[in-house]
Protein backbone atom coordinates (compact mmCIF):
# COMPACT_ATOMS: atom_id res chain seq x y z
CA UNK A 1 0.00 0.00 0.00
CA UNK A 2 1.24 3.15 -0.67
CA UNK A 3 0.71 6.15 1.26
CA UNK A 4 1.22 10.56 0.50
CA UNK A 5 3.70 12.04 1.46
CA UNK A 6 2.35 14.08 3.99
CA UNK A 7 1.49 11.15 5.59
CA UNK A 8 5.28 9.58 5.09
CA UNK A 9 6.25 12.83 6.94
CA UNK A 10 3.84 12.14 9.85
CA UNK A 11 5.30 8.74 10.08
CA UNK A 12 9.01 9.95 10.25
CA UNK A 13 8.16 12.74 12.49
CA UNK A 14 7.17 10.16 15.02
CA UNK A 15 10.39 8.46 15.05
CA UNK A 16 12.52 11.57 15.34
CA UNK A 17 13.09 11.88 11.79
CA UNK A 18 14.08 15.77 11.25
CA UNK A 19 11.59 16.82 8.28
CA UNK A 20 10.42 20.27 7.55
CA UNK A 21 6.92 21.54 8.56
CA UNK A 22 3.97 20.84 6.77
CA UNK A 23 -0.10 21.31 6.54
CA UNK A 24 -2.23 19.30 4.33
CA UNK A 25 -4.94 21.46 2.20
CA UNK A 26 -7.58 20.64 -0.18
CA UNK A 27 -8.83 24.79 -0.97
CA UNK A 28 -6.61 27.62 -2.22
CA UNK A 29 -8.30 29.20 1.04
CA UNK A 30 -7.47 26.08 3.66
CA UNK A 31 -3.82 26.55 1.78
CA UNK A 32 -3.04 29.91 2.80
CA UNK A 33 -4.46 29.36 6.05
CA UNK A 34 -1.90 26.43 6.41
CA UNK A 35 0.62 29.08 5.17
CA UNK A 36 -0.12 30.99 8.05
CA UNK A 37 0.72 28.44 10.24
CA UNK A 38 3.72 27.27 8.80
CA UNK A 39 5.16 30.90 9.51
CA UNK A 40 3.56 30.79 12.81
CA UNK A 41 5.60 27.87 13.51
CA UNK A 42 8.90 28.53 11.74
CA UNK A 43 8.95 32.20 10.58
CA UNK A 44 9.38 31.01 7.18
CA UNK A 45 7.79 33.30 4.74
CA UNK A 46 8.70 31.56 1.89
CA UNK A 47 6.22 28.03 1.21
CA UNK A 48 7.05 24.97 -1.16
CA UNK A 49 3.52 24.21 -2.64
CA UNK A 50 3.63 19.82 -3.39
CA UNK A 51 0.86 18.31 -5.19
CA UNK A 52 0.03 14.98 -3.06
CA UNK A 53 -0.70 12.21 -5.25
CA UNK A 54 0.66 8.49 -5.29
CA UNK A 55 3.91 8.98 -7.59
CA UNK A 56 7.63 10.99 -7.64
CA UNK A 57 8.58 12.62 -10.13
CA UNK A 58 6.39 15.65 -9.01
CA UNK A 59 8.21 18.27 -9.95
CA UNK A 60 9.24 17.87 -13.15
CA UNK A 61 5.42 17.41 -13.41
CA UNK A 62 4.46 20.68 -12.20
CA UNK A 63 3.66 19.60 -8.95
CA UNK A 64 5.90 21.26 -6.72
CA UNK A 65 6.50 25.17 -6.88
CA UNK A 66 7.49 27.90 -4.61
CA UNK A 67 5.21 30.30 -3.07
CA UNK A 68 7.26 33.60 -2.35
CA UNK A 69 4.01 34.87 -0.08
CA UNK A 70 0.01 34.40 0.75
CA UNK A 71 -0.52 35.38 -2.97
CA UNK A 72 1.64 33.59 -4.66
CA UNK A 73 -0.03 30.30 -2.29
CA UNK A 74 -3.30 30.73 -3.19
CA UNK A 75 -2.58 31.16 -6.84
CA UNK A 76 -0.40 28.18 -7.31
CA UNK A 77 -2.78 25.94 -5.04
CA UNK A 78 -5.69 26.75 -7.14
CA UNK A 79 -3.96 25.80 -10.32
CA UNK A 80 -3.05 22.36 -8.55
CA UNK A 81 -5.56 21.68 -7.27
CA UNK A 82 -8.15 19.87 -9.42
CA UNK A 83 -5.19 19.27 -11.75
CA UNK A 84 -4.32 15.96 -14.20
CA UNK A 85 -0.94 15.85 -12.91
CA UNK A 86 1.38 13.59 -15.16
CA UNK A 87 4.87 12.85 -13.88
CA UNK A 88 7.39 10.56 -15.32
CA UNK A 89 5.41 7.87 -12.92
CA UNK A 90 1.86 8.56 -13.69
CA UNK A 91 1.52 7.18 -17.41
CA UNK A 92 -0.14 9.58 -19.93
CA UNK A 93 -3.38 10.22 -17.95
CA UNK A 94 -1.52 11.63 -15.26
CA UNK A 95 -3.33 11.60 -11.69
CA UNK A 96 -5.44 14.07 -10.32
CA UNK A 97 -4.38 16.59 -7.46
CA UNK A 98 -6.86 16.34 -4.06
CA UNK A 99 -4.63 17.54 -1.78
CA UNK A 100 -1.24 20.13 -1.89
CA UNK A 101 0.87 20.00 0.95
CA UNK A 102 2.23 23.51 1.88
CA UNK A 103 5.82 23.20 3.46
CA UNK A 104 8.05 25.13 4.68
CA UNK A 105 10.84 26.46 2.24
CA UNK A 106 14.02 25.44 3.85
CA UNK A 107 16.46 26.06 1.00
CA UNK A 108 16.92 29.02 3.13
CA UNK A 109 16.94 31.87 -0.21
CA UNK A 110 20.18 32.93 -0.68
CA UNK A 111 22.40 30.54 0.82
CA UNK A 112 24.57 28.09 -1.44
CA UNK A 113 25.76 26.00 1.53
CA UNK A 114 23.12 23.15 0.97
CA UNK A 115 23.64 19.58 -0.53
CA UNK A 116 20.90 16.99 -2.07
CA UNK A 117 21.65 13.36 -0.96
CA UNK A 118 19.46 10.26 -1.76
CA UNK A 119 18.89 7.55 0.75
CA UNK A 120 15.94 4.80 1.06
CA UNK A 121 15.40 1.52 2.79
CA UNK A 122 14.10 -1.10 0.97
CA UNK A 123 13.92 -5.34 1.29
CA UNK A 124 16.67 -7.05 -0.92
CA UNK A 125 14.65 -10.33 -2.29
CA UNK A 126 18.47 -11.60 -3.59
CA UNK A 127 20.30 -11.34 -0.11
CA UNK A 128 16.73 -12.07 2.13
CA UNK A 129 18.13 -8.74 3.86
CA UNK A 130 17.36 -5.34 4.07
CA UNK A 131 19.61 -2.78 2.22
CA UNK A 132 20.19 1.17 2.94
CA UNK A 133 20.93 2.34 -0.46
CA UNK A 134 22.37 6.21 -0.25
CA UNK A 135 23.80 8.43 -2.78
CA UNK A 136 25.47 12.01 -2.89
CA UNK A 137 23.62 12.65 -5.96
CA UNK A 138 20.54 13.58 -4.55
CA UNK A 139 17.14 15.09 -5.73
CA UNK A 140 17.49 14.18 -9.49
CA UNK A 141 16.59 10.84 -10.75
CA UNK A 142 18.28 8.22 -8.83
CA UNK A 143 17.73 5.85 -11.81
CA UNK A 144 20.23 7.62 -14.24
CA UNK A 145 22.96 7.92 -11.53
CA UNK A 146 22.48 3.79 -11.17
CA UNK A 147 23.00 3.98 -14.82
CA UNK A 148 25.67 6.23 -15.83
CA UNK A 149 27.39 6.53 -11.96
CA UNK A 150 27.12 2.82 -10.57
CA UNK A 151 29.93 3.63 -8.28
CA UNK A 152 27.80 6.51 -6.58
CA UNK A 153 25.17 4.55 -4.80
CA UNK A 154 26.15 3.06 -1.59
CA UNK A 155 24.71 0.02 0.03
CA UNK A 156 24.89 -1.27 3.49
CA UNK A 157 23.12 -4.48 3.88
CA UNK A 158 21.12 -4.35 7.92
CA UNK A 159 21.45 -8.58 8.86
CA UNK A 160 18.83 -9.37 10.24
CA UNK A 161 19.84 -10.99 13.31
CA UNK A 162 21.63 -8.16 14.63
CA UNK A 163 19.79 -5.07 13.24
CA UNK A 164 21.56 -1.80 12.16
CA UNK A 165 24.61 -1.51 13.87
CA UNK A 166 25.93 1.94 14.91
CA UNK A 167 29.09 1.62 12.86
CA UNK A 168 26.88 0.68 9.74
CA UNK A 169 25.39 4.17 9.90
CA UNK A 170 28.85 5.81 10.63
CA UNK A 171 30.34 4.31 7.48
CA UNK A 172 27.09 5.85 5.42
CA UNK A 173 27.25 9.27 6.52
CA UNK A 174 31.09 9.50 6.35
CA UNK A 175 30.95 7.93 2.41
CA UNK A 176 28.45 11.11 2.20
CA UNK A 177 31.24 13.17 2.86
CA UNK A 178 29.44 14.50 5.83
CA UNK A 179 31.43 15.98 9.07
CA UNK A 180 30.78 17.58 12.22
CA UNK A 181 27.28 18.21 13.44
CA UNK A 182 25.79 17.15 9.77
CA UNK A 183 27.93 14.14 10.45
CA UNK A 184 26.06 13.19 13.57
CA UNK A 185 23.06 14.43 12.20
CA UNK A 186 23.21 12.26 9.60
CA UNK A 187 23.66 9.21 11.97
CA UNK A 188 20.74 9.90 14.09
CA UNK A 189 18.53 10.27 11.17
CA UNK A 190 19.63 6.90 9.45
CA UNK A 191 19.08 5.44 12.94
CA UNK A 192 15.80 6.39 13.14
CA UNK A 193 14.76 6.09 9.20
CA UNK A 194 15.65 2.65 9.82
CA UNK A 195 13.15 2.36 13.17
CA UNK A 196 10.53 3.56 11.00
CA UNK A 197 11.17 0.95 8.70
CA UNK A 198 11.20 -1.70 10.85
CA UNK A 199 7.94 -1.11 13.09
CA UNK A 200 5.78 -0.25 10.35
CA UNK A 201 6.01 -3.30 8.49
CA UNK A 202 7.26 -1.28 5.40
CA UNK A 203 8.71 -2.70 2.19
CA UNK A 204 9.95 0.57 1.06
CA UNK A 205 11.26 4.46 2.54
CA UNK A 206 12.53 6.32 0.22
CA UNK A 207 13.46 10.06 1.05
CA UNK A 208 14.62 12.14 -2.06
CA UNK A 209 16.09 14.09 -1.33
CA UNK A 210 17.44 14.32 2.52
CA UNK A 211 18.96 17.70 2.59
CA UNK A 212 21.77 19.05 4.67
CA UNK A 213 20.72 22.69 5.16
CA UNK A 214 23.29 25.66 5.31
CA UNK A 215 23.16 25.40 9.39
CA UNK A 216 23.89 21.61 9.11
CA UNK A 217 20.59 20.37 9.79
CA UNK A 218 20.17 16.63 7.85
CA UNK A 219 16.11 17.02 6.83
CA UNK A 220 13.35 14.64 4.83
CA UNK A 221 12.18 17.00 2.28
CA UNK A 222 10.58 14.22 0.09
CA UNK A 223 9.06 10.70 1.57
CA UNK A 224 7.91 8.07 -0.25
CA UNK A 225 6.23 5.06 1.84
CA UNK A 226 5.10 1.48 0.94
CA UNK A 227 3.59 -0.56 3.54
CA UNK A 228 3.63 -4.21 3.17
CA UNK A 229 -0.27 -4.93 2.42
CA UNK A 230 0.24 -8.25 4.13
CA UNK A 231 1.33 -6.66 7.50
CA UNK A 232 -1.64 -3.88 7.75
CA UNK A 233 -3.38 -6.45 9.73
CA UNK A 234 -1.52 -5.26 12.76
CA UNK A 235 -1.54 -2.04 11.77
CA UNK A 236 -4.84 -0.25 11.78
CA UNK A 237 -3.94 3.16 12.11
CA UNK A 238 -1.58 2.72 8.86
CA UNK A 239 -4.23 0.65 6.98
CA UNK A 240 -7.08 3.76 8.01
CA UNK A 241 -4.09 5.77 5.59
CA UNK A 242 -5.75 3.98 2.49
CA UNK A 243 -6.34 6.54 -0.20
CA UNK A 244 -8.92 4.70 -2.72
CA UNK A 245 -9.10 7.64 -5.14
CA UNK A 246 -5.53 7.01 -5.61
CA UNK A 247 -6.20 3.39 -7.12
CA UNK A 248 -7.74 1.70 -9.87
CA UNK A 249 -11.46 1.84 -9.21
CA UNK A 250 -11.79 -1.98 -11.01
CA UNK A 251 -8.62 -3.04 -8.45
CA UNK A 252 -10.44 -1.88 -5.33
CA UNK A 253 -13.45 -3.57 -6.23
CA UNK A 254 -11.49 -6.77 -6.29
CA UNK A 255 -9.46 -6.28 -3.20
CA UNK A 256 -12.80 -6.11 -1.81
CA UNK A 257 -14.11 -9.10 -3.17
CA UNK A 258 -10.78 -11.10 -1.93
CA UNK A 259 -9.76 -11.61 -5.72
CA UNK A 260 -6.49 -10.74 -6.90
CA UNK A 261 -6.73 -8.73 -10.20
CA UNK A 262 -5.08 -6.19 -11.87
CA UNK A 263 -5.86 -3.96 -14.52
CA UNK A 264 -4.15 -4.36 -18.17
CA UNK A 265 -4.53 -2.78 -21.76
CA UNK A 266 -6.04 -5.67 -23.87
CA UNK A 267 -9.23 -6.90 -25.02
CA UNK A 268 -9.44 -10.22 -23.86
CA UNK A 269 -10.49 -10.41 -20.02
CA UNK A 270 -9.51 -13.46 -18.15
CA UNK A 271 -10.44 -15.34 -15.10
CA UNK A 272 -8.25 -18.15 -13.46
CA UNK A 273 -7.81 -19.99 -10.54
CA UNK A 274 -3.89 -20.19 -9.35
CA UNK A 275 -1.34 -17.04 -9.94
CA UNK A 276 0.56 -19.55 -12.04
CA UNK A 277 -1.91 -20.99 -13.85
CA UNK A 278 -3.47 -16.58 -14.86
CA UNK A 279 -0.14 -16.04 -15.88
CA UNK A 280 0.02 -19.30 -18.40
CA UNK A 281 -3.43 -18.09 -19.82
CA UNK A 282 -1.98 -14.66 -20.03
CA UNK A 283 0.27 -16.24 -22.39
CA UNK A 284 -2.21 -17.95 -24.44
CA UNK A 285 -4.27 -15.62 -25.25
CA UNK A 286 -1.44 -13.63 -26.45
CA UNK A 287 -0.25 -16.41 -28.49
CA UNK A 288 -3.33 -16.84 -29.86
CA UNK A 289 -3.26 -13.10 -30.78
CA UNK A 290 -5.07 -11.17 -28.41
CA UNK A 291 -3.91 -9.18 -24.87
CA UNK A 292 -5.04 -9.98 -21.43
CA UNK A 293 -7.39 -6.80 -20.29
CA UNK A 294 -6.13 -8.30 -16.98
CA UNK A 295 -4.85 -10.54 -14.54
CA UNK A 296 -7.17 -12.54 -12.28
CA UNK A 297 -7.22 -15.43 -9.57
CA UNK A 298 -10.12 -16.12 -8.27
CA UNK A 299 -8.37 -18.34 -5.86
CA UNK A 300 -8.45 -21.90 -4.75
CA UNK A 301 -12.11 -21.74 -3.53
CA UNK A 302 -13.88 -20.39 -6.61
CA UNK A 303 -17.72 -20.91 -6.12
CA UNK A 304 -20.70 -18.68 -7.45
CA UNK A 305 -19.90 -15.90 -5.75
CA UNK A 306 -16.45 -15.34 -6.84
CA UNK A 307 -17.18 -15.99 -10.26
CA UNK A 308 -19.84 -13.47 -10.47
CA UNK A 309 -17.72 -10.78 -8.86
CA UNK A 310 -15.15 -11.26 -11.23
CA UNK A 311 -17.35 -11.62 -14.14
CA UNK A 312 -18.86 -7.89 -13.09
CA UNK A 313 -15.49 -6.93 -12.69
CA UNK A 314 -13.99 -7.33 -16.30
CA UNK A 315 -17.56 -6.25 -17.83
CA UNK A 316 -16.62 -3.07 -16.57
CA UNK A 317 -13.73 -2.42 -18.70
CA UNK A 318 -14.85 -1.06 -22.22
CA UNK A 319 -12.05 -2.35 -23.84
CA UNK A 320 -13.18 -6.14 -23.23
CA UNK A 321 -14.22 -8.17 -26.57
CA UNK A 322 -13.86 -11.64 -25.16
CA UNK A 323 -13.33 -13.68 -21.90
CA UNK A 324 -11.62 -16.72 -21.51
CA UNK A 325 -12.06 -18.69 -17.53
CA UNK A 326 -9.49 -21.35 -17.23
CA UNK A 327 -10.42 -23.33 -13.86
CA UNK A 328 -8.21 -26.26 -12.63
CA UNK A 329 -10.76 -28.41 -10.33
CA UNK A 330 -8.34 -29.75 -8.33
CA UNK A 331 -10.01 -28.80 -4.67
CA UNK A 332 -13.13 -27.11 -6.40
CA UNK A 333 -14.69 -29.86 -8.52
CA UNK A 334 -15.77 -27.98 -12.33
CA UNK A 335 -19.36 -29.46 -12.58
CA UNK A 336 -19.55 -26.36 -9.64
CA UNK A 337 -17.58 -24.08 -10.95
CA UNK A 338 -19.50 -24.86 -14.27
CA UNK A 339 -22.91 -24.55 -12.34
CA UNK A 340 -21.59 -20.81 -10.98
CA UNK A 341 -20.90 -19.29 -14.41
CA UNK A 342 -24.18 -20.35 -15.62
CA UNK A 343 -25.74 -19.07 -12.35
CA UNK A 344 -23.38 -16.03 -12.69
CA UNK A 345 -24.25 -15.39 -16.32
CA UNK A 346 -28.32 -15.26 -16.04
CA UNK A 347 -27.94 -13.04 -12.89
CA UNK A 348 -25.43 -10.55 -14.66
CA UNK A 349 -27.82 -10.97 -17.77
CA UNK A 350 -26.80 -8.67 -20.95
CA UNK A 351 -23.43 -10.02 -21.73
CA UNK A 352 -23.02 -9.81 -25.21
CA UNK A 353 -19.74 -11.01 -25.96
CA UNK A 354 -18.04 -14.22 -26.26
CA UNK A 355 -17.35 -16.56 -22.94
CA UNK A 356 -14.70 -19.40 -23.59
CA UNK A 357 -14.86 -21.38 -20.73
CA UNK A 358 -12.04 -24.46 -20.03
CA UNK A 359 -12.47 -26.52 -17.17
CA UNK A 360 -10.05 -29.11 -16.39
CA UNK A 361 -9.82 -31.76 -13.49
CA UNK A 362 -12.18 -33.48 -11.10
CA UNK A 363 -15.43 -33.54 -12.79
CA UNK A 364 -14.68 -32.03 -15.98
CA UNK A 365 -16.83 -33.92 -18.42
CA UNK A 366 -19.66 -33.20 -16.20
CA UNK A 367 -18.98 -29.51 -16.19
CA UNK A 368 -18.66 -29.47 -19.82
CA UNK A 369 -21.70 -30.91 -19.72
CA UNK A 370 -23.72 -28.26 -17.89
CA UNK A 371 -21.77 -25.66 -19.97
CA UNK A 372 -22.97 -26.54 -23.11
CA UNK A 373 -26.52 -28.07 -22.02
CA UNK A 374 -27.30 -24.33 -20.69
CA UNK A 375 -28.46 -22.64 -23.62
CA UNK A 376 -26.38 -19.73 -22.95
CA UNK A 377 -23.31 -18.06 -25.78
CA UNK A 378 -21.00 -19.68 -23.52
CA UNK A 379 -18.39 -21.89 -25.11
CA UNK A 380 -16.53 -25.00 -23.82
CA UNK A 381 -13.51 -25.97 -24.46
CA UNK A 382 -11.39 -29.02 -22.36
CA UNK A 383 -7.76 -28.83 -24.37
CA UNK A 384 -5.67 -25.44 -23.58
CA UNK A 385 -4.70 -25.41 -27.03
CA UNK A 386 -8.33 -25.54 -27.85
CA UNK A 387 -9.38 -22.76 -25.91
CA UNK A 388 -6.75 -20.58 -27.46
CA UNK A 389 -7.95 -21.66 -30.92
CA UNK A 390 -11.34 -20.54 -29.45
CA UNK A 391 -10.44 -16.91 -28.57
CA UNK A 392 -9.02 -16.79 -32.24
CA UNK A 393 -11.97 -17.50 -33.82
CA UNK A 394 -14.00 -14.97 -31.86
CA UNK A 395 -11.45 -12.26 -32.22
CA UNK A 396 -11.59 -12.82 -35.83
CA UNK A 397 -14.86 -12.11 -36.24
P1 LIG B 1 9.23 14.69 -6.44
O1 LIG B 1 10.30 13.73 -6.05
O2 LIG B 1 7.89 14.03 -6.57
O3 LIG B 1 9.60 15.51 -7.65
P2 LIG B 1 10.09 16.33 -4.18
O4 LIG B 1 9.42 16.40 -2.87
O5 LIG B 1 11.37 15.58 -4.21
O6 LIG B 1 9.05 15.75 -5.25
O7 LIG B 1 10.30 17.80 -4.68
C1 LIG B 1 11.03 18.12 -5.87
C2 LIG B 1 12.09 19.16 -5.59
O8 LIG B 1 11.51 20.34 -5.08
C3 LIG B 1 13.09 18.74 -4.52
O9 LIG B 1 14.17 18.01 -5.06
C4 LIG B 1 13.54 20.07 -3.95
O10 LIG B 1 14.60 20.59 -4.74
C5 LIG B 1 12.33 20.94 -4.09
N1 LIG B 1 11.59 21.02 -2.79
C6 LIG B 1 10.69 20.16 -2.36
N2 LIG B 1 10.22 20.48 -1.13
C7 LIG B 1 10.89 21.60 -0.77
C8 LIG B 1 10.89 22.46 0.38
N3 LIG B 1 10.08 22.20 1.42
N4 LIG B 1 11.70 23.52 0.40
C9 LIG B 1 12.50 23.79 -0.67
N5 LIG B 1 12.56 23.04 -1.77
C10 LIG B 1 11.77 21.95 -1.84
MG1 LIG C 1 11.62 13.50 -4.59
Amino acid sequence: MNIHEYQAKDILKKYGVRTQEGIVADTPEAAVAAARQVNALTGSTWFVIKAQIHAGGRGKGGGVKLAKNYDEVREISKNIIGMQLITPQTGAEGKKVNKVLIAQDVYYPGESDIKEFYMSILLDRASGQNVIIASTEGGMDIEEVAEHHPEKIIKEFIDTRVGLRDFQARKLAFALGLEGNAFKEMVTFIKSLYMAYLDTDASMFEINPVLKTSDNKILAVDGKVNIDDNALFRHPDLAALRDITEEDPLEVEASQNELNYVKLDGNVGCMVNGAGLAMATMDIIKLSGGEPANFLDVGGGANAQTVEAGFRIILKDPNVKAILINIFGGIVRCDRVANGVVEAYKKIGDINIPIIVRLQGTNAAEGAKIIDESGLKVVSAVVLKDAAEKIKQVLAK
